[in-house]
């Protein structure tokens, strides 16, 4: 008897095909992106703590009126 496996994409939880998927584990490839991107950006919050760009926009903004 033959069973098939469905796994479950950890992102959005869609059956994952397995047959032909390169994204795997995702179901797509936005799924795995997305993935990699939550990844990328906690990465780079590590990295590089102070980002006052906000706040020089802000001062660039006022000094302009
Ligand atoms: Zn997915």
């Amino acid at each position: 008897m033959m069973v098939n496996r469905i796994k479950l994409c950890p992102l959005c939880k869609k059956p994952v095909p397995e047959k032909d998927n390169p994204y795997r584990p995702f179901c797509s490839e936005r799924c795995k992106l997305l993935d990699l991107g939550e990844w990328a950006s906690d990465k780079y919050r590590i990295a590089g703590e102070k980002v006052d760009r906000e706040s020089e926009e802000d001062q660039e903004k006022e000094e302009k009126k």
